[in-house]
């Protein structure tokens, strides 16, 4: 066969818009190619639903496009240059170790960037190896495909290959590819790099790029930067909402991990809450907790006020103007993001239409499971179900109190009871991937038996089933001396 026969056997359909921008965003990669690449998981669903075909994915030669040991025709094999905040710092940063085989087309002509993770150095390496290890990007896998099923906006995975190129991190360890498909990997960060290192041409082309891709019903307005601007404002503020709503902390929200798209990206220090207590903070490099749970929406307008100061000379030639009108749009954050947080937490307890006393019936559950230390995602299940609800928290007169002034308050809407139950059914999860779970299945994975991440994938998948396999899973990690903590995920 030949290789643009094969490749198109494959059901690889790519369209590089990206590369109609400037070379100044992007560098041409060569291969760099791993030994011996072998599958470990590939997503069928997703495969299919981009337009793949699976069987020729998982042969030997579909195997090397996934692990870039391969250059796939049509393809683009480019590594993007960005910029970004870390923890506050400015610094040139650029796919260190990603490459963007592509766009693919679907069969429905959406576009998806398809990019490898681990696939080797770029010119932003950094001095760094360019490779990814096996634990990390199953890591990133079952939690981008988690946060999918729980409907959060996010990058997701097709699959990860592991392969015989040994990485190290202090002792060796298994080297891995992982494949991350996004509605595009343009970051705030990207924005700050046209800003800073180009000029506002460059920041020009971006932005028209990005609107074009992301929001293309503002094309024509008239003001188009600055609804640009307000159309990520309302999409983070929608996103950080239904992060805070499941206790997700992303623990590295650095600008070049923020993308204009919306999506949730960048599954390196994150996890999920287990006891309910806003100060959490997992990162091992997060010291000054920076990114807790509590200060994820504050968080998230800096990174966006980083993000309108690249747009501010498109907005206005005054400066001064555009500065003010840019304030302006930003200062609407935190009510937007208050509405949206509102919006699903009012769902979470059964609560279809408005009163002034809302947020207070949130903020006083909020506050006693804090003081009992209950567990986040077990309580709003246990609100659901009306199972499991005698000790702890539950058998305080505190509770009984709270309890009634909320069924009063379900009484006082129009829906029925069990209409209101059926809404909290769908805004909470009756699964999470629990840390203890996710270390379980990297482990056994290690090994080489992948039945536990299978399983804990499959359970995953629709967390709002409220099945009995589901239940097994909602079981919370042993007690231990040491806080859970994740590290920077290499
Ligand atoms: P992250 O903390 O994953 O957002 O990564 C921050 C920056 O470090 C990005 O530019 C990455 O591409 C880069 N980076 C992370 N790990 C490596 C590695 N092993 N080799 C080269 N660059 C890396
Ligand atoms: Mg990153």
């Amino acid at each position: 066969m030949t290789d643009k026969n094969e490749i198109l056997k494959m059901g690889w359909n790519f369209d590089n818009s990206y590369l109609s921008l400037p070379e100044f965003f992007y560098s041409k990669i060569n291969i760099n190619p791993v030994y011996s690449p072998k599958l470990v998981i590939f997503n069928d669903s997703l495969a299919k639903k981009i337009g793949l075909n699976v069987e020729a994915l998982k042969t030997k030669e579909g195997i090397k496009t996934l692990a870039g040991n391969r250059v796939v025709e049509g393809g683009a094999f480019i590594a993007q240059a960005y910029a970004g905040h870390q923890f506050g710092h400015f610094t040139m940063l650029g796919d260190g170790r990603a490459l963007l085989i592509g766009e693919q087309i679907t069969p429905n002509g959406d576009r998806f960037d398809i990019q490898l993770k681990g696939s080797g150095i770029t010119p932003y390496s950094r001095g760094g190896d360019g490779r990814a290890v096996l634990g990390p990007m199953i890591r990133e896998y079952i939690i981008s495909e988690a946060m999918y099923g729980l409907k959060i906006p996010t990058t997701r995975s097709l699959a990860v290959v592991k392969t015989d190129t040994p990485v190290y991190r202090e002792v060796r360890k298994i080297g891995a590819v992982l494949t991350r498909i996004g509605s595009s990997h343009i970051r705030f960060g990207t924005f700050e790099y046209a800003a800073r290192f180009g000029g506002i041409e460059n920041v020009r082309e971006l932005a028209d790029y990005s609107i074009k891709r992301h929001y293309p019903h503002i094309r024509d307005d008239e003001n188009k930067y600055l609804n640009f601007l307000k159309e990520v404002i309302n999409s983070h503020a929608s996103l950080v909402a239904k992060w805070q709503s499941v206790g997700f902390i992303h623990g590295v929200m650095n600008t070049d991990n923020m993308t204009i798209s919306g999506e949730t990206i960048d599954y390196g220090p994150c996890a999920f809450m287990d006891k309910y207590d806003a100060n959490t903070v997992f990162s091992s490099i997060d010291r000054n907790g920076r990114y807790a749970y509590k200060n994820q929406p504050i968080m998230a307008e800096w990174n966006l006020c980083r993000f309108a100061e690249t747009l501010l000379p498109l907005i206005n030639e005054n400066q001064e103007e555009a500065v003010r009108i840019a304030q302006d749009a930003i200062s609407s954050f935190s009510g937007i993001f208050l509405e949206n947080w509102l919006s699903i937490m009012k769902s979470k307890l059964g609560i279809f239409n408005k009163e002034a006393l809302d947020k207070a019936i949130i903020e006083d559950l909020l506050s006693m499971m804090e003081k009992y230390e209950e567990d986040y995602t077990n309580t709003f299940v246990s609100l659901t179900t009306r199972k499991n609800m005698h000790s702890g928290m539950f058998a305080t007169a505190e509770f009984t109190n709270w309890h009634k002034s909320w069924q009063e308050r379900l009484e006082r809407q129009e829906e029925s009871i069990e209409e209101a139950y059926e809404l909290m059914k769908n805004y909470n999860p009756a699964v999470i991937p629990r840390n203890h779970r996710v270390e379980e299945a990297i482990e056994a994975a290690d090994e080489g038996n992948y039945d536990v991440m299978l399983k804990l994938l499959s359970v995953l998948k629709n967390p709002f089933e409220y099945s009995k396999e589901q239940e097994e899973y909602s079981d919370l990690p042993k007690p231990s001396s040491q806080p859970y903590r994740t590290f920077c995920g290499t």
